[in-house]
């Protein structure tokens, strides 16, 4: 893409030193393939920065010096850190990469088939016994995806491939294939009652905080496991225990209020929890670039840029 600009477009890279080491090469290979003249460095003055490519742990906290920005490029699909900032007044783009959401689905479909299958009662009990419990098939364990953004709807593609009877749960009505999509209160309560897998892949908003809480857990169906791989504050910690305690079967958690999770906090010790350390999925360095690449281009070409936040609903 030629543009007509003399200058070079300067984009800031304003992330933590380890990412800089991973994006150093594959950013400026992207942006030359995207047929972009990109100066790319850890150090352009604020007011002379066109672009900055960031992640919530980054250094800038003050987004005011940055006058010319035209849009801040979160690394991170989530931006629950960034979107409630005062000073972020450019565009806040979050990161829409096919390598993060092909993790994602790798990630869900593993944990989702490790309790469908009950995998853990022969790869922990080799100890002479014959356990012959033989799974039901996928089309006998209906699955229920809160969120089907990005991430949600391939998740929820994925399993619908597998045979499960996949229901998806968004704030807007959605029609996607081979999905029976619902949406609202009402909604949430048909999707979470007919549950026996729950995966959430919802952002955190002040509307998502603490959504799944005890009346809604009580709501699944006895032996129900929750997958959440979203963000640690979708569910009422608290409550969440109580329903395991209560007959909920198994909770695999990936995400968490306090991250890493403190070594005393319950849910390492609970035999019906399972605790993943952030790992579900990442961006991944070579298509990540390449999403930055095509999101610059589109900005500079006057087009409306990929996974552009919503300020008011969040995410
Ligand atoms: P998207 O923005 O693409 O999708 C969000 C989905 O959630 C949409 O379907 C949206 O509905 C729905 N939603 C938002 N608010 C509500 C609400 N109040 N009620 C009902 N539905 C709602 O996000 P992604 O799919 O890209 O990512 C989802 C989250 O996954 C991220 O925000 C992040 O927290 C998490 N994540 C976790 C990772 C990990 O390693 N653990 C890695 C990457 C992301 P609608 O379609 O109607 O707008």
């Amino acid at each position: 893409m030629s543009t007509d600009r003399a200058d070079p477009i300067r984009v800031l890279f304003a992330a933590p030193a380890g990412a800089w080491e991973t994006y150093r090469e594959a950013l400026p290979r992207a942006f030359d393939a995207a047929g972009l003249d990109v100066e790319l460095s850890r150090d352009i003055p604020p007011e002379a920065a066109d672009y900055l490519v960031v992640t919530p742990k980054g250094p800038i906290r003050d987004f005011s010096p940055f006058t010319r920005a035209r849009a801040v490029l979160n690394l991170w699909a989530g931006v629950e850190a960034l979107v409630d900032n005062p000073t972020l007044t450019q565009p806040l783009v979050r990161m829409i990469d096919p390598g993060l959401t092909q993790g994602m689905v790798e990630w869900v479909t593993g944990h989702a088939l490790r309790h469908h299958l009950n995998t853990d009662l022969h790869v922990t009990g080799q100890d002479g016994i014959w356990r012959s419990h033989v799974p039901p098939l996928a089309q006998d364990r209906p699955v229920t995806v809160l969120g089907l953004g990005e991430l949600g709807a391939a998740c929820a593609q994925a399993l619908a491939a597998l045979g499960f009877p996949v229901t998806g749960w968004s704030r807007g009505a959605k029609a996607i294939d081979g999905i029976r999509c619902l949406h609202g209160s009402a909604g949430l309560e048909t999707a979470l009652r007919g549950a026996q897998i729950v995966i959430l892949l919802l952002p955190l908003t002040r509307l998502t905080h603490n959504l799944l809480n005890a009346t809604r857990l009580a709501w699944l169906p006895k032996g129900a496991v929750v997958i959440n791989p979203g963000r640690g504050p979708l569910i009422d910690d608290d409550a969440l225990l109580a329903a395991l305690d209560a007959g909920l079967g198994h909770a695999t958690l990936d995400v968490f209020r306090t991250e890493p999770l403190p070594p005393d906090h319950p849910f390492w010790a609970h035999p019906k929890v399972t605790v993943t350390p952030h790992i579900a999925s990442e961006t991944r360095a070579l298509s990540a670039a390449r999403a930055v690449a095509a999101n610059i281009a589109r900005a500079e070409a006057g087009d409306r840029m990929d996974g552009l936040v919503d300020r008011d609903r969040g995410y």
